[in-house]
Order: structure tokens, then C-alpha cells, then sequence
């Protein structure tokens, strides 16, 4: 159901938030960071709680009076949740009934929702393909196993302990608005090659998703293909000019730069190594950014500056740091 705003309410909320932002503004940037941490930690707690009285309500089956036909029907219709977040809080529920401690864990951001959620799926499977049932004392053993590990982690690592039989079958299914939904198995160096190819595309498209990548370099090759035919059948030589543009556009980087001799192709091959990724450095925490997206060439010392282009004077920043760097004068 969609709510409606009369034009008073849109000003007031509009009023509302305008007044917060100023306020907000006028924190200093640590302020600031420390603000969200702070709202963070409390959400996590909430959460917690959250947990907790569903626990209450799922023993009491609260939802069946209320003409829901399960707690996730319940969580959906008439808390509002989308159908993904309920189960999640409902596998974190459960878990959390059996491994009581796992709570804290959430509330201090060690372990997340998804990680839960993840570890009642895979225990779903295996219950289901008559495989070990854990007692709870193996589950909190194997929650400690994953806790401050990412989503893709935490699934090696349950794929692995529950020795899940990889999934090969190729599916291909076609929708009503006749996109077609394909499910298949990429190997360890099959998905390496095409996330190379979409950090290396992300110039070109910020964001994209495997099929926009995918779809990218078919449309690249087809016309590489078909301009070569072209030629011949124009009895020329294939041009090179598309694959070179096509290459500066695929590396996304300027080949010159803002003034003066262009960096060697050599040098900037090795300074843009895809294993190194941004080498933007919190000066506080001595975090470094790494992101591997969106990465260009940075003089350390600035061409203005009289910094030249040997290879100790570059190194990788991603866009947004080289921006920043700039911005902030660091
Ligand atoms: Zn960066």
C-alpha cells in the first residue's frame, strides 16, 4: 500500500530534514564519523532486541490468531519486512535460541545477519541431503569460524566444512518480458579472468553487473568481427584504430596527462598492476583503500609540482582518492 503526502507534509518533512542537516554540518568531520558509529552500534543492539522478542513471539506463535500462516508471513504482512530481511531475522532467531551468545556477537558487529542466514541455509541442505546435523555446541564453534569474515568467506569456508557438491547444471529460463535468467557454475579461474574484466571496465561502466560485463565484451568482439570483415570486403586492411580505442576505453585512463610527455605505456602497465589496487593511506590508521575499481596513474609529486614521470614518482589511486587528493591538497 503507498502512502500519500499532501504538499504540507512534504514542506514539513522536507523543513525536518533540512534542519537535521544543518545541524549535522556544523560537525567536525570526526564528530561526524563518530556520530554514525555511535547510531550503528545502537542499531546493532536494536537488532538484538529485535531478535529477542521475536524468539518470544515465534514460541507464543503469536501470528496464528492474527490470521498469519508462519512467522515469516507475520514479519512480512504486518511488520513490514521484505521477504529477505524476515528470514534472515528469523534464521538468526533460531540460531540464536540454540547458541545464546551469538546475540552479543551480532550486537558488537562481529558476525552479521547474512552470515546467520548463510549458516541456516547450508544446515538446511545438509539436513535435507542426510549429511551431519550439528549439536549446538558445533554450531557456536563454527559461528566463531566466521565471525569478521565476509559474505563470500564465510560461504568457502561452510562450503568446505559441510564438503557441499559444487553445482555445475546449466539453467536457462525465459521471463515474461523475455529477459532470459541463467544459473551456471563459473570455475575459480573463470571468475578471476571476468572480475579482471570488470575492474578494468569500471571506467567505462561504474557499477556494472556480471551480465552488463559480459554484454560489453560480446558487443566489443562482434564489433572487432565485423569491422575486420568490413575491410576485407573492402579489400583494406582491418583498421586498428578501433581495437586502440577500444583499449584506452577498456583501461578507462587518459593516456596523457594533464600536461606534458605522456606517461610510457610500459610504466604505467606496471604501476597499474591489477593485484595492486589503490594505494590511498589513511594517514591516521594506516589503512590503505585498495580498491581495485575506477584506478588511474597518480603522480606522488604533482606535475605542477615539477614531478616527473619516473616509476618511483607514480603510483595506483583510485578515481575518487586521486580526486580527493587534489580536493584536500594531501
Ligand atoms: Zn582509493
Amino acid at each position: 500500500m503507498t502512502q500519500k503526502f499532501n504538499s504540507s507534509e512534504v514542506a514539513q518533512a522536507s523543513q525536518a530534514l533540512q534542519s537535521v542537516c544543518e545541524n549535522l554540518s556544523k560537525l567536525k568531520n570526526e564528530e561526524l564519523h563518530c556520530e554514525l558509529k555511535n547510531r550503528v552500534a545502537e542499531e546493532r543492539k536494536l537488532t538484538h532486541q529485535i531478535l529477542q522478542i521475536i524468539i518470544e513471539i515465534d514460541l507464543r506463535k503469536l501470528y496464528l490468531p492474527m490470521a498469519c500462516s508462519s512467522l515469516f508471513d507475520y514479519l512480512v504482512k504486518e511488520i513490514g519486512y521484505t521477504p529477505a530481511s524476515a528470514q534472515r531475522r528469523i534464521d538468526a532467531a533460531r540460531m540464536m535460541q540454540q547458541v545464546p551468545e551469538l546475540g552479543n556477537k551480532i550486537e558488537n558487529g562481529t558476525l552479521k545477519l547474512t552470515q546467520v542466514s548463510q549458516v541456516q541455509q547450508v544446515l538446511r541442505l545438509a539436513k535435507k541431503e542426510n549429511k551431519t546435523q550439528l549439536l549446538p555446541s558445533e554450531k557456536s564453534d563454527l559461528l566463531a569460524r566466521l565471525e569478521n569474515k565476509t559474505g563470500p568467506e564465510s560461504e568457502l569456508i561452510l562450503a568446505k566444512e559441510f564438503n557441499l557438491t559444487p553445482q555445475t547444471q546449466f539453467k536457462q529460463k525465459i521471463q515474461k518480458d523475455e529477459s532470459v535468467r541463467i544459473e551456471l557454475t563459473l570455475s575459480k579461474e573463470q571468475i578471476e579472468i571476468l572480475n579482471q574484466a570488470k575492474e578494468l571496465l569500471s571506467h567505462a561502466l561504474p557499477g556494472a553487473t556480471f551480465a552488463e560485463v559480459i554484454t560489453n565484451l560480446a558487443q566489443r568482439y562482434v564489433k572487432q568481427r565485423t569491422a575486420v570483415r568490413t575491410s576485407i570486403k573492402n579489400h583494406k586492411s582491418p583498421s586498428s584504430s578501433t581495437e586502440s580505442t577500444s583499449a584506452a576505453e577498456v583501461k578507462g585512463q587518459s593516456t596523457q596527462n594533464i600536461s606534458g610527455k605522456p606517461i610510457p605505456s610500459s610504466v604505467k602497465k606496471s604501476i597499474l598492476s591489477p593485484n595492486l589496487g589503490c594505494q590511498f593511506k589513511d594517514s591516521e590508521t594506516g589503512k590503505i583503500c585498495g580498491s581495485k575499481h575506477f584506478t588511474e596513474v597518480d603522480h606522488i609529486q604533482p606535475r605542477f609540482a615539477g614531478g616527473g614521470n619516473e616509476a618511483h614518482n607514480l603510483r595506483t589511486l583510485c578515481r575518487f582518492h586521486n580526486q580527493y587528493r587534489y580536493r584536500a591538497g594531501c
